[in-house]
This record gives C-alpha cells, sequence and structure tokens, in this order.
C-alpha cells in the first residue's frame, strides 16, 4: 500500500484499498471479457449479475424485510429532499422533521414545495450541537411520516437510538448507513448517498417499504416516480453501473469482515479513542454534546482558527489528510467511515498529544 495517506475526508471518502484494487482491473478487463466494466451493457447478463450480487448483500447485511424495495438511483441523495415528499405528501398531507443540521434543513425546505411541515425539533439556535432525545419533541398524529437524519455530517452529531414512534420514519442515512445494527422494518423509506459509507459518488440507495409505490400523485414524473424504478428492478434507464459495481464489492468486503456486528464494534473503537483524546483535556474541544456525539464525523475546535489552520497543515503533511471542518462550522473534523482503517485513527490521536506539546496556549 504504498503512497495511501490516512483519508479523513467527509465524502466522497477512503474505500478499502483491495476494493480500489479490484475495481481497477475490472474497468479494464471484466470477467475476462476483452472489455473493461464500464463497456458492459447494462442489459449484458454479466452486468445484471453485478446488479443482483449488489442488492442481495445490502438486504443480507441490512437485514431488509421481503416486503421492501432497494433502488439504485441517481441525483445524489439531495434529489432525495424533494423526492420523498413528491411521493409521499401532496396538498393538505403533513410531515414532521427533525431539524438537526443542514442536511436536515434542505430537506424541510424542499418537503415545504409539496405538503405542509411541522418542524417538531431544532436545534438550530445552539449551533447543532446535539440531537433530540426521545420524548422532547411530539409528532402530530395526521402527520405521514418523521423524517431525521441519522448522522448530521457537517455537525458531528447522530442518534444513539432511533426515535420509539408510532408513526413511520423516513431517514437519511448518508453518512451512517451499515455502520451499525438497526431495524428497517421500524422506517417507510431510508436513502443514502453512496460516496460516505458505502462506495463512490454516483448512485443513491433508496430502501422503500412496498405499499409505498402507489401514493405518489398521477402528476408525478416518471423518472421522479419511485414505482418506476422499483418496477423495472432500478433498469428503467441506464443506471450508475461503476457507482453500483464498486457498492457491491464494498458490501463484499464488509461482509468477509464480518457485517454490521463487526464494523459497529470496530466503529465504537474508533471513535472512543478520538473522544478520550478530545476529552482527555480543554486543548480540544468536542462540538457536539457527548450524549449525541457521532461515531462517524468527529468534529472538534482549538483556541484559535489560526491554530487550527497550523493543526490541520501539519497533519496534512504527516499524511492525515483532509482534516478540516465544513465552512459552515469551520474547526476541524476527523470523518472516519467504516472503511476508515484504525491505525489512521491511532496515529491522529498521537499526533494530536504532539501538537499540543508543540504549541501551548
Ligand atoms: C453528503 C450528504 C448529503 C448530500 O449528498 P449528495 O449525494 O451530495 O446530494 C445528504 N445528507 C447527508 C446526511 C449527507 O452526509
Amino acid at each position: 500500500m504504498v503512497d495511501r495517506i490516512y483519508n479523513f475526508s467527509p465524502g466522497p471518502a477512503v474505500l478499502p484499498y483491495e476494493v480500489l484494487e479490484q475495481a481497477s482491473r475490472d474497468v479494464v478487463n471484466f470477467q475476462g471479457l476483452g472489455m473493461g466494466l464500464i463497456e458492459v451493457s447494462h442489459r449484458s447478463k454479466q452486468f445484471i449479475a453485478v446488479m443482483d450480487e449488489a442488492e442481495a448483500l445490502l438486504r443480507e447485511l441490512m437485514g431488509i424485510p421481503d416486503n421492501y424495495k432497494v433502488l439504485f438511483l441517481q441525483g445524489g441523495a439531495s434529489s432525495q429532499f424533494f423526492m420523498v415528499p413528491m411521493n409521499l405528501l401532496g396538498p393538505g398531507k403533513k410531515a414532521t422533521y427533525l431539524n438537526t443540521g443542514t442536511w436536515a434543513k434542505k430537506a424541510i425546505k424542499e418537503a415545504k414545495l409539496f405538503g405542509e411541515v411541522e418542524v417538531a425539533y431544532s436545534s438550530e439556535e445552539q449551533n447543532f450541537i446535539r440531537v433530540p432525545k426521545q420524548g422532547e419533541y411530539t409528532v402530530s398524529p395526521d402527520s405521514e411520516y418523521l423524517y431525521l437524519v441519522s448522522n448530521n455530517t457537517i455537525y458531528g452529531t447522530q442518534f444513539p437510538e432511533f426515535p420509539v414512534v408510532e408513526k413511520m420514519m423516513v431517514c437519511d442515512m448518508s453518512s451512517d448507513i451499515l455502520s451499525r445494527p438497526f431495524d428497517v422494518s421500524r422506517f417507510g423509506l431510508i436513502f443514502a448517498g453512496a460516496q460516505k459509507n458505502l462506495g463512490p459518488a454516483g448512485v443513491t440507495i433508496v430502501v422503500i417499504r412496498e405499499d409505498l409505490l402507489d401514493r405518489a400523485p398521477a402528476t408525478t414524473p416518471t423518472m421522479l416516480n419511485y414505482k418506476t424504478h422499483a418496477d423495472k428492478g432500478s433498469m428503467f434507464n441506464t443506471p450508475p453501473c461503476f457507482a453500483v459495481y464498486v457498492v457491491g464489492l464494498v458490501l463484499k468486503w464488509l461482509k468477509g469482515i464480518g457485517g454490521v456486528p463487526a464494523i459497529d464494534r470496530i466503529n465504537r473503537e474508533k471513535a472512543a479513542l478520538l473522544y478520550a483524546k478530545i476529552d482527555e483535556s480543554d486543548y480540544y474541544r468536542g462540538h457536539a454534546e457527548p450524549a449525541s456525539r457521532s461515531l462517524m464525523n468527529v468534529t472538534f475546535n482549538l483556541a484559535t482558527p489560526a491554530l487550527e489552520a497550523k493543526f490541520v497543515a501539519e497533519a496534512e503533511a504527516i499524511g492525515l489528510n483532509g482534516l478540516k471542518g465544513h465552512r459552515s462550522i469551520g474547526g476541524c473534523r476527523a470523518s472516519i467511515y467504516n472503511a476508515f482503517p484504525s491505525e489512521g485513527v491511532a496515529k491522529l490521536v498521537s499526533f494530536m498529544s504532539e501538537f499540543e506539546k508543540a504549541n501551548p496556549v
């Protein structure tokens, strides 16, 4: 693995090295066909097998019940911000949203184009340092769904447990899908852009309960109707072939290391190391309230923006890349998704100790 740095990028993000190696070979010559994977027809039996395997692995690893469809869509996770209400809301219908960060806010804005939105909770005035606890908000009985973002990539907060509500939930899991076990059947719809925890940019996974496929108004454009893609196995038009294929390789890798229970343990260990370092002194200050801390994106500040800039630059010089925080909150952010190696976290922690000693405040 020469020339590999530790990539803390929030997304697109680090992928398993063996996945990259396999993909690089298959791009040139796929299964001895004499043509590369990205040249093969999406209707060929070879590519159909790629799609089928990716779906089967996702179903197995997430424990997706049979009455749910798995869709491979384009347009990024951001297109789901409007596709969800376009398909599930309508004039006179209401949905409940939890405003826990930038991605939730964007989804709220889009939902308002299609129906009534009840924002039952917001941590915006506290600069999104937390997510709500059970019982801190109420969901109107006439609401169609409760929408939440499981992991707030920018602020570094995450629901430690999913809400227990009567309503079906709709969840943006773009930055923590397959990072921990959970019960899919409590959700009507789950979506995730692939480029954080699943693969390269270009495909968005949607897991939708079958009975919701008939809710879209007749005026819904064909390509924006979930049913179109569900009925055609995500092959109504050309799917994002390369991205789906790499997602399949990542899922195979995940299964190989023990699946979601194994990665959950590893993720908890990695995050615990970093948070222990942050909590050890006042030198590094965590952005998120401890009870809302993300296992995927660890956000923290140093005493001044100048010191933060120095920290990020010196880290980069020793191969710790991508630690600059999102422009909306500044500071530092270490994104440690499933494929981020534990050794990289250990190296960051020891760099943090050295930096603290060398730059007293
Ligand atoms: C990155 C991200 C998005 C946006 O994804 P795109 O594919 O770029 O549209 C949405 N939600 C969450 C939680 C994210 O982390």
